[in-house]
């Protein structure tokens, strides 16, 4: 989307008005949610634009121009969750093809790379991405995918993504950055080398917790052609509705990210200060052992965080049972702050040994933290520690 001198418009703009033209027919000014499965042909082949919903429909064509505008993309799918968005970048890969991927990765990512596509003779090396030297050591001659997610759930690890980019390329594989944490307002892996940019909507560009969605975004026309084949034929293709409300979500998501930043940051310092926290996890903190790679490919830190308290598993259940602005919820990206226990909940179904060799202790929490007023966060994460006898 650019102005009349071809010049970008700048992404807050872009948020709101990329791929959104007012209804032709009626002037309407939001997108209208086309509730639709099939469109008049003028002669057998003839039709304008539109065949079968599946396919493509208008409210969804609509989406998915605003985020490949967003992700600096020229080309954007979007999908009925992040994991039918992940299944059909998936879908590119044939067997006995490899994959190079994090050993801290979204829970379901790695159920659907070991639980499903093992199975289909895919194979898939789990190395510590921060480290570029392990992810060139597993890249084989039959590695196609490199999948990076950054910043990490929850321990908040970055990815140098120009780095890892190059690195793909050089083997002759894709590049692809689960960018749900950050979101293209903070990060864009494209600009970065990276060949596909892989969403949640469900996380902040929805960001009401309202509705499940995903995304591929590309700025290479022959892969945006075959995923369109897969997203057609596989067919997790979002409805209209859902496309609507992702749309009324990026709007706002300058605004709503500003925010989750600006109070993230508060409440890392709060945190960085108590006496019963032995670490916080924000990229945004000088302390974070990666603060500058963050501050190199990132425009800020975004709103999630996590922290370890000297505590056993159930103090710090109590910790977040005793929340009241806090809910205590899975899931991330809305504007109401949310608070887990990754060793209970997110990260549960690791065993305890593998887990704290990973990094997740007990006392570890994790808050996706929401837009409401800062104090109202730190008066209430303060209230909960006493409650639990953390005080
Ligand atoms: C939630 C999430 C996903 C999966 O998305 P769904 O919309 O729940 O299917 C993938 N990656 C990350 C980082 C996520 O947080």
């Amino acid at each position: 989307m650019t102005d009349d001198s071809g010049e970008p418009f700048r992404f807050e703009t872009r948020s709101i008005h990329a791929g959104q033209e007012p209804d032709r027919e009626t002037g309407a000014l939001m997108t209208p949610i086309h509730a639709n499965s099939t469109y008049e042909q003028d002669a057998p082949g003839e039709d304008r634009g539109y065949e079968y919903s599946r396919t493509a429909n208008p409210t969804r064509t609509d989406l998915e121009a605003n985020l490949a505008s967003l992700e600096d993309g020229d080309y954007g799918r979007a999908f009925s969750s992040g994991m039918g968005a992940i299944n059909t970048l998936l879908n590119l890969l044939e067997a006995g093809d490899h994959v190079v991927t994090g050993d801290d990765i979204y829970g379901g990512t790695y159920r659907i790379f070991r639980e499903v596509y093992e199975d289909y003779d895919l194979s898939f090396s789990f190395v510590d991405t921060r480290d570029l030297a392990a992810v060139e050591e597993a890249m084989r001659p039959e590695t196609e995918l490199v999948f990076l997610e950054t910043p990490t759930n929850p321990l908040m690890r970055i990815t140098d993504v120009e780095g890892a980019a190059d690195l793909a390329d050089e083997y002759g594989a894709l590049c692809a950055v689960d960018n749900t944490f950050a979101t293209p307002y903070l990060q864009r892996p494209l600009e970065l080398g990276a060949d596909v940019s892989v969403q949640s909507l469900t996380k902040y560009l929805g960001g009401h917790s309202d509705v499940v969605g995903g995304a591929l975004l590309t700025d290479d026309a022959d892969l945006d052609e075959r995923i369109g084949f897969y997203q057609n034929s596989v067919g997790a293709t979002p409805g209209p509705h859902d496309c609507f409300l992702v749309l009324r979500g990026t709007k706002t998501l300058p605004v709503r990210m500003d925010r989750h930043c600006e109070n993230a940051r508060a409440i890392a310092d709060w945190l960085d200060d108590h006496p019963a926290v032995s670490a916080v996890h924000y990229p945004g903190l000088e302390s974070h052992p990666q603060h500058d790679l963050a501050a190199e490919q990132m425009d800020d830190f975004g709103g999630m965080l996590s922290f370890e308290l000297d505590a056993t598993l159930e103090e710090a259940s109590d910790v977040v049972s005793n929340t009241e602005v806090f809910t205590l919820a899975e899931s991330l990206g809305g504007v109401e702050s949310l608070i887990e226990q990754p060793a209970a909940m997110t990260h549960a179904s690791i065993p305890r040994e593998e887990r704290l060799e990973a990094g997740l202790t007990d006392g570890l929490i994790r808050a996706s933290v929401g837009i409401e007023h800062v104090d109202d966060l730190i008066e209430d994460l303060d209230q909960a520690m006493d409650a639990a006898g953390l005080g």
